[in-house]
Protein backbone atom coordinates (compact mmCIF):
# COMPACT_ATOMS: atom_id res chain seq x y z
CA UNK A 1 0.00 0.00 0.00
CA UNK A 2 1.30 3.41 -0.86
CA UNK A 3 1.69 6.39 1.37
CA UNK A 4 -0.64 8.15 -0.93
CA UNK A 5 -3.82 6.16 -0.58
CA UNK A 6 -6.82 7.77 0.41
CA UNK A 7 -6.89 6.73 4.18
CA UNK A 8 -11.08 5.43 3.77
CA UNK A 9 -9.48 3.07 1.03
CA UNK A 10 -6.90 1.45 3.46
CA UNK A 11 -9.60 -1.85 3.76
CA UNK A 12 -10.88 -2.25 0.63
CA UNK A 13 -10.74 -5.99 -0.54
CA UNK A 14 -11.30 -5.68 -3.94
CA UNK A 15 -13.41 -8.60 -6.15
CA UNK A 16 -11.58 -11.57 -6.64
CA UNK A 17 -12.55 -13.13 -10.26
CA UNK A 18 -12.39 -16.94 -11.08
CA UNK A 19 -8.75 -17.76 -11.65
CA UNK A 20 -7.66 -17.92 -15.00
CA UNK A 21 -4.12 -19.79 -14.79
CA UNK A 22 -1.91 -19.50 -17.52
CA UNK A 23 0.04 -22.46 -16.69
CA UNK A 24 -1.74 -25.40 -18.83
CA UNK A 25 -4.72 -25.68 -20.43
CA UNK A 26 -7.81 -26.16 -18.36
CA UNK A 27 -11.56 -27.03 -18.90
CA UNK A 28 -12.62 -24.06 -17.58
CA UNK A 29 -15.69 -24.14 -15.32
CA UNK A 30 -15.46 -21.59 -12.58
CA UNK A 31 -16.70 -18.43 -14.12
CA UNK A 32 -20.00 -19.08 -15.60
CA UNK A 33 -18.84 -18.52 -19.02
CA UNK A 34 -20.78 -19.46 -22.18
CA UNK A 35 -18.68 -22.33 -23.74
CA UNK A 36 -20.65 -21.24 -27.00
CA UNK A 37 -19.19 -19.06 -29.59
CA UNK A 38 -21.17 -15.71 -29.79
CA UNK A 39 -23.86 -15.78 -32.48
CA UNK A 40 -22.24 -15.60 -35.68
CA UNK A 41 -23.62 -12.26 -36.74
CA UNK A 42 -21.95 -10.48 -33.81
CA UNK A 43 -18.84 -11.41 -34.42
CA UNK A 44 -18.82 -9.96 -37.94
CA UNK A 45 -20.39 -7.04 -36.95
CA UNK A 46 -17.36 -6.78 -33.81
CA UNK A 47 -14.89 -7.32 -36.65
CA UNK A 48 -16.52 -4.49 -39.06
CA UNK A 49 -15.83 -1.70 -36.34
CA UNK A 50 -12.39 -2.72 -36.06
CA UNK A 51 -11.79 -0.42 -39.00
CA UNK A 52 -13.62 2.75 -37.09
CA UNK A 53 -11.71 2.51 -33.88
CA UNK A 54 -9.97 5.88 -34.50
CA UNK A 55 -13.52 7.48 -33.85
CA UNK A 56 -15.91 7.38 -29.98
CA UNK A 57 -18.17 5.20 -29.96
CA UNK A 58 -22.19 6.68 -29.64
CA UNK A 59 -22.81 7.75 -26.53
CA UNK A 60 -26.38 7.37 -26.57
CA UNK A 61 -26.05 3.95 -26.89
CA UNK A 62 -29.38 3.88 -28.63
CA UNK A 63 -29.56 1.06 -31.66
CA UNK A 64 -28.28 -0.87 -28.50
CA UNK A 65 -30.94 0.27 -26.03
CA UNK A 66 -33.86 -0.21 -28.44
CA UNK A 67 -32.53 -3.42 -29.07
CA UNK A 68 -32.56 -4.46 -25.35
CA UNK A 69 -35.80 -2.32 -24.83
CA UNK A 70 -37.03 -4.86 -27.57
CA UNK A 71 -37.05 -7.92 -25.98
CA UNK A 72 -38.95 -7.10 -23.25
CA UNK A 73 -41.71 -4.77 -24.75
CA UNK A 74 -39.92 -1.44 -23.78
CA UNK A 75 -38.27 1.79 -24.47
CA UNK A 76 -35.11 2.82 -25.19
CA UNK A 77 -35.80 5.27 -22.02
CA UNK A 78 -36.04 2.01 -20.36
CA UNK A 79 -32.69 1.07 -20.11
CA UNK A 80 -29.53 2.08 -19.53
CA UNK A 81 -26.16 -0.03 -21.40
CA UNK A 82 -22.84 -0.29 -19.13
CA UNK A 83 -19.20 -2.18 -20.05
CA UNK A 84 -20.75 -5.06 -18.26
CA UNK A 85 -23.64 -5.70 -15.66
CA UNK A 86 -21.07 -4.73 -13.07
CA UNK A 87 -20.58 -1.04 -14.39
CA UNK A 88 -24.17 -0.81 -13.73
CA UNK A 89 -24.58 -2.33 -10.35
CA UNK A 90 -21.34 0.65 -9.31
CA UNK A 91 -23.73 3.49 -11.09
CA UNK A 92 -26.96 2.22 -9.19
CA UNK A 93 -25.01 2.21 -5.71
CA UNK A 94 -23.91 5.66 -6.51
CA UNK A 95 -26.85 7.11 -7.77
CA UNK A 96 -29.26 5.45 -5.17
CA UNK A 97 -27.66 4.00 -2.00
CA UNK A 98 -24.65 6.15 -0.74
CA UNK A 99 -26.98 8.00 1.84
CA UNK A 100 -29.38 5.15 2.41
CA UNK A 101 -27.04 1.77 2.55
CA UNK A 102 -28.34 -1.56 0.85
CA UNK A 103 -29.68 -5.32 2.24
CA UNK A 104 -28.49 -8.33 0.66
CA UNK A 105 -28.29 -11.70 1.87
CA UNK A 106 -25.13 -13.50 2.95
CA UNK A 107 -24.79 -15.76 0.02
CA UNK A 108 -25.15 -13.80 -3.07
CA UNK A 109 -22.87 -11.86 -5.53
CA UNK A 110 -19.41 -11.41 -4.19
CA UNK A 111 -19.38 -8.31 -5.84
CA UNK A 112 -22.55 -5.82 -3.82
CA UNK A 113 -20.29 -5.72 -0.53
CA UNK A 114 -16.96 -4.92 -2.68
CA UNK A 115 -18.99 -2.02 -3.99
CA UNK A 116 -20.31 -1.13 -0.82
CA UNK A 117 -16.46 -0.59 0.92
CA UNK A 118 -15.63 1.54 -2.73
CA UNK A 119 -18.13 3.51 -2.20
CA UNK A 120 -18.76 3.52 1.13
CA UNK A 121 -21.88 2.10 1.66
CA UNK A 122 -23.69 0.62 4.89
CA UNK A 123 -24.70 -2.60 4.04
CA UNK A 124 -27.12 -5.26 6.36
CA UNK A 125 -27.11 -9.04 5.62
CA UNK A 126 -30.23 -11.01 5.72
CA UNK A 127 -29.35 -15.03 5.88
CA UNK A 128 -31.09 -16.84 3.25
CA UNK A 129 -33.06 -19.84 4.68
CA UNK A 130 -30.96 -23.25 5.61
CA UNK A 131 -32.28 -24.74 2.17
CA UNK A 132 -30.48 -21.55 0.62
CA UNK A 133 -33.43 -19.98 -0.76
CA UNK A 134 -34.70 -16.30 -0.44
CA UNK A 135 -37.56 -15.87 2.83
CA UNK A 136 -38.95 -12.42 1.24
CA UNK A 137 -40.97 -12.12 4.22
CA UNK A 138 -37.55 -11.67 5.93
CA UNK A 139 -37.12 -8.28 4.36
CA UNK A 140 -40.61 -6.85 5.53
CA UNK A 141 -39.27 -4.80 7.79
CA UNK A 142 -35.97 -3.26 6.20
CA UNK A 143 -36.39 0.37 5.31
CA UNK A 144 -33.17 0.32 3.38
CA UNK A 145 -32.82 -0.45 -0.25
CA UNK A 146 -32.39 -4.26 -1.35
CA UNK A 147 -30.93 -6.29 -3.38
CA UNK A 148 -31.13 -10.08 -4.72
CA UNK A 149 -29.47 -11.80 -7.44
CA UNK A 150 -32.32 -14.01 -8.98
CA UNK A 151 -31.26 -16.62 -9.63
CA UNK A 152 -29.03 -16.02 -7.04
CA UNK A 153 -25.36 -16.63 -7.43
CA UNK A 154 -23.57 -19.29 -6.07
CA UNK A 155 -26.49 -21.12 -5.08
CA UNK A 156 -28.69 -20.59 -8.75
CA UNK A 157 -31.83 -20.86 -6.89
CA UNK A 158 -34.52 -19.08 -8.54
CA UNK A 159 -37.08 -16.66 -6.50
CA UNK A 160 -40.84 -17.05 -8.55
CA UNK A 161 -41.71 -13.70 -10.30
CA UNK A 162 -45.11 -13.50 -7.81
CA UNK A 163 -42.55 -13.76 -5.11
CA UNK A 164 -40.24 -10.88 -6.25
CA UNK A 165 -43.45 -9.07 -6.38
CA UNK A 166 -44.24 -9.83 -2.90
CA UNK A 167 -40.66 -7.97 -2.01
CA UNK A 168 -41.56 -4.94 -4.30
CA UNK A 169 -44.79 -4.25 -3.36
CA UNK A 170 -43.58 -4.22 0.69
CA UNK A 171 -43.08 -0.83 0.47
CA UNK A 172 -43.16 1.49 -2.86
CA UNK A 173 -40.66 3.76 -0.91
CA UNK A 174 -38.21 1.31 -0.76
CA UNK A 175 -35.77 0.92 -4.41
CA UNK A 176 -35.25 -3.28 -5.05
CA UNK A 177 -32.49 -4.16 -7.30
CA UNK A 178 -33.01 -7.03 -8.89
CA UNK A 179 -30.12 -8.86 -10.58
CA UNK A 180 -31.08 -11.35 -13.52
CA UNK A 181 -27.19 -12.23 -14.86
CA UNK A 182 -28.90 -16.21 -14.66
CA UNK A 183 -32.40 -15.56 -16.07
CA UNK A 184 -31.83 -16.58 -19.61
CA UNK A 185 -31.59 -20.44 -18.49
CA UNK A 186 -34.88 -21.03 -17.17
CA UNK A 187 -36.40 -18.28 -15.56
CA UNK A 188 -38.66 -15.39 -15.80
CA UNK A 189 -37.65 -11.97 -15.85
CA UNK A 190 -39.13 -9.63 -14.08
CA UNK A 191 -38.18 -6.61 -16.68
CA UNK A 192 -41.66 -6.17 -17.70
CA UNK A 193 -42.66 -5.20 -14.57
CA UNK A 194 -40.48 -2.01 -14.31
CA UNK A 195 -43.58 0.38 -15.80
CA UNK A 196 -45.54 -1.45 -13.18
CA UNK A 197 -43.41 -0.38 -10.35
CA UNK A 198 -41.42 2.63 -10.20
CA UNK A 199 -39.33 1.12 -7.40
CA UNK A 200 -37.75 -1.48 -9.23
CA UNK A 201 -34.01 -1.85 -10.84
CA UNK A 202 -33.30 -5.35 -13.54
CA UNK A 203 -30.01 -5.80 -14.34
CA UNK A 204 -28.76 -8.21 -16.78
CA UNK A 205 -25.70 -9.24 -18.84
CA UNK A 206 -24.34 -10.43 -22.21
CA UNK A 207 -21.85 -11.96 -20.36
CA UNK A 208 -23.39 -15.60 -20.03
CA UNK A 209 -26.42 -16.03 -22.06
CA UNK A 210 -25.47 -14.00 -24.99
CA UNK A 211 -21.76 -15.43 -25.09
CA UNK A 212 -20.19 -12.00 -24.62
CA UNK A 213 -18.08 -12.35 -21.56
CA UNK A 214 -14.96 -10.81 -23.07
CA UNK A 215 -17.28 -7.66 -24.53
CA UNK A 216 -18.56 -6.53 -21.45
CA UNK A 217 -22.23 -5.38 -22.04
CA UNK A 218 -24.80 -5.64 -19.73
CA UNK A 219 -28.14 -3.54 -19.07
CA UNK A 220 -30.38 -1.73 -16.25
CA UNK A 221 -34.25 -1.65 -16.87
CA UNK A 222 -35.99 1.08 -15.00
CA UNK A 223 -38.79 3.48 -15.45
CA UNK A 224 -37.81 6.27 -17.02
CA UNK A 225 -36.77 8.52 -14.16
CA UNK A 226 -34.75 6.14 -12.81
CA UNK A 227 -33.01 5.89 -15.56
CA UNK A 228 -32.51 9.43 -16.21
CA UNK A 229 -30.67 9.35 -12.94
CA UNK A 230 -28.39 6.85 -13.93
CA UNK A 231 -27.81 8.35 -16.85
CA UNK A 232 -26.15 11.46 -15.21
CA UNK A 233 -24.07 9.03 -13.79
CA UNK A 234 -22.94 7.10 -15.98
CA UNK A 235 -22.29 10.65 -18.42
CA UNK A 236 -20.42 12.14 -15.16
CA UNK A 237 -18.37 8.98 -15.18
CA UNK A 238 -17.62 7.57 -18.57
CA UNK A 239 -19.52 8.68 -21.28
CA UNK A 240 -18.55 6.24 -23.69
CA UNK A 241 -18.24 3.78 -21.64
CA UNK A 242 -18.88 1.08 -24.42
CA UNK A 243 -16.49 0.18 -27.14
CA UNK A 244 -17.57 0.18 -30.70
CA UNK A 245 -16.72 -3.30 -31.41
CA UNK A 246 -18.98 -4.31 -28.25
CA UNK A 247 -21.52 -2.39 -28.81
CA UNK A 248 -22.17 -3.74 -32.40
CA UNK A 249 -21.39 -7.34 -31.30
CA UNK A 250 -24.23 -6.83 -28.37
CA UNK A 251 -26.95 -5.67 -30.88
CA UNK A 252 -26.04 -8.44 -33.55
CA UNK A 253 -26.75 -11.27 -31.19
CA UNK A 254 -29.70 -9.68 -29.67
CA UNK A 255 -30.84 -9.70 -32.72
CA UNK A 256 -30.29 -12.98 -33.15
CA UNK A 257 -33.00 -15.48 -31.15
CA UNK A 258 -32.50 -18.17 -32.77
CA UNK A 259 -29.17 -18.92 -32.15
CA UNK A 260 -29.67 -17.84 -28.25
CA UNK A 261 -32.85 -19.92 -27.72
CA UNK A 262 -30.51 -22.84 -29.28
CA UNK A 263 -27.96 -21.92 -26.91
CA UNK A 264 -29.58 -21.27 -23.62
CA UNK A 265 -31.65 -24.66 -23.90
CA UNK A 266 -28.40 -26.98 -24.39
CA UNK A 267 -27.42 -25.42 -21.26
CA UNK A 268 -30.50 -26.43 -19.79
CA UNK A 269 -30.24 -29.86 -21.09
CA UNK A 270 -26.63 -30.19 -20.28
CA UNK A 271 -27.30 -28.71 -16.31
CA UNK A 272 -29.65 -31.60 -16.19
CA UNK A 273 -27.82 -34.21 -17.21
CA UNK A 274 -24.96 -33.40 -14.94
CA UNK A 275 -26.94 -32.76 -12.30
CA UNK A 276 -28.17 -36.29 -12.20
CA UNK A 277 -24.75 -37.56 -12.60
CA UNK A 278 -23.56 -35.80 -10.00
CA UNK A 279 -26.70 -37.19 -7.37
CA UNK A 280 -25.62 -40.80 -8.95
CA UNK A 281 -22.00 -40.48 -7.65
CA UNK A 282 -23.20 -38.83 -3.66
CA UNK A 283 -23.63 -35.04 -4.42
CA UNK A 284 -26.27 -33.35 -3.07
CA UNK A 285 -27.58 -30.60 -5.84
CA UNK A 286 -29.04 -27.10 -5.18
CA UNK A 287 -31.77 -26.88 -7.02
CA UNK A 288 -30.51 -24.48 -10.30
CA UNK A 289 -31.93 -22.53 -12.87
CA UNK A 290 -28.82 -20.83 -13.76
CA UNK A 291 -25.49 -21.92 -15.83
CA UNK A 292 -24.19 -23.64 -12.92
CA UNK A 293 -24.45 -25.99 -9.90
CA UNK A 294 -23.52 -26.15 -6.64
CA UNK A 295 -22.54 -29.28 -5.35
CA UNK A 296 -21.22 -31.05 -1.99
CA UNK A 297 -20.46 -34.04 -1.93
CA UNK A 298 -20.80 -36.23 1.60
CA UNK A 299 -16.90 -37.08 2.11
CA UNK A 300 -14.98 -34.95 0.11
CA UNK A 301 -14.52 -31.33 0.75
CA UNK A 302 -15.10 -28.36 -1.17
CA UNK A 303 -11.34 -27.24 -1.56
CA UNK A 304 -9.76 -30.42 -1.42
CA UNK A 305 -12.35 -31.57 -4.60
CA UNK A 306 -11.22 -28.16 -6.37
CA UNK A 307 -7.53 -29.05 -5.77
CA UNK A 308 -8.24 -32.31 -7.07
CA UNK A 309 -9.95 -31.30 -9.85
CA UNK A 310 -7.31 -28.73 -10.91
CA UNK A 311 -4.81 -31.19 -10.65
CA UNK A 312 -6.96 -32.77 -13.28
CA UNK A 313 -7.00 -30.06 -15.47
CA UNK A 314 -10.64 -29.21 -14.43
CA UNK A 315 -10.90 -25.30 -12.92
CA UNK A 316 -14.61 -25.03 -10.13
CA UNK A 317 -14.97 -22.24 -7.96
CA UNK A 318 -14.87 -22.81 -4.39
CA UNK A 319 -16.04 -20.25 -1.66
CA UNK A 320 -14.38 -20.05 1.49
CA UNK A 321 -17.78 -18.53 2.80
CA UNK A 322 -18.51 -20.72 6.02
CA UNK A 323 -22.37 -22.00 4.87
CA UNK A 324 -20.80 -22.97 1.26
CA UNK A 325 -17.10 -24.23 1.89
CA UNK A 326 -18.05 -27.46 1.55
CA UNK A 327 -19.69 -26.99 -1.87
CA UNK A 328 -18.02 -26.51 -5.47
CA UNK A 329 -19.32 -24.57 -8.40
CA UNK A 330 -19.03 -25.65 -11.08
CA UNK A 331 -20.41 -23.93 -14.79
CA UNK A 332 -22.41 -26.01 -17.06
CA UNK A 333 -20.34 -26.23 -20.01
CA UNK A 334 -20.80 -28.16 -23.23
CA UNK A 335 -21.79 -31.92 -22.79
CA UNK A 336 -18.30 -32.82 -23.89
CA UNK A 337 -16.86 -30.95 -21.21
CA UNK A 338 -19.77 -31.94 -18.25
CA UNK A 339 -18.33 -35.41 -19.10
CA UNK A 340 -14.73 -34.87 -18.71
CA UNK A 341 -15.39 -33.21 -15.18
CA UNK A 342 -17.86 -36.52 -14.23
CA UNK A 343 -15.05 -38.44 -15.10
CA UNK A 344 -12.21 -36.38 -12.88
CA UNK A 345 -15.07 -36.36 -10.09
CA UNK A 346 -15.46 -40.18 -10.86
CA UNK A 347 -11.53 -40.55 -10.55
CA UNK A 348 -10.84 -38.30 -7.30
CA UNK A 349 -13.66 -40.07 -5.33
CA UNK A 350 -12.53 -43.41 -6.52
CA UNK A 351 -9.07 -42.61 -4.83
CA UNK A 352 -10.81 -42.68 -1.24
CA UNK A 353 -12.51 -46.10 -1.39
N1 LIG B 1 -24.25 -10.29 -11.37
C1 LIG B 1 -24.03 -11.55 -11.02
C2 LIG B 1 -24.98 -12.21 -10.10
C3 LIG B 1 -22.93 -12.24 -11.53
O1 LIG B 1 -22.68 -13.50 -11.16
C4 LIG B 1 -22.06 -11.59 -12.43
C5 LIG B 1 -20.90 -12.31 -13.04
N2 LIG B 1 -19.82 -12.51 -12.25
C6 LIG B 1 -22.32 -10.26 -12.74
C7 LIG B 1 -23.43 -9.64 -12.21
C8 LIG B 1 -21.38 -9.46 -13.60
O2 LIG B 1 -21.54 -9.72 -14.93
P1 LIG B 1 -20.84 -8.84 -16.04
O3 LIG B 1 -19.94 -9.74 -16.77
O4 LIG B 1 -21.96 -8.33 -16.89
O5 LIG B 1 -20.12 -7.69 -15.37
Amino acid sequence: MSIFLSTDLKYLQPYVPGEQPQDRRYIKLNTNESPFPPAPGAVVAAAEQAANLNLYSDPTCLPLKRAAADVYGLAPENVMAGNGSDENLAHIFRAFLTDKGIAFPDITYGFYPVLCSLLGIAHKVVPLRADFSIAVGDYKDVDCPVCIANPNAQTGIYLPPAEVQRLIEQSASRLVIVDEAYIDFGGQSCAPLVNKYKNLIVVQTMSKSRSLAGARVGFAFACAELIADLEAVRASFNPYNINRMSMAAAAASLSDSGYFADCTKKIQLVRQYTAINLNELGFEVLPSMSNFLLARHPAKGGEELYLALKERGILVRHFGDERIKDYIRVSIGTREQMDAFLGAVRAVIAEDV
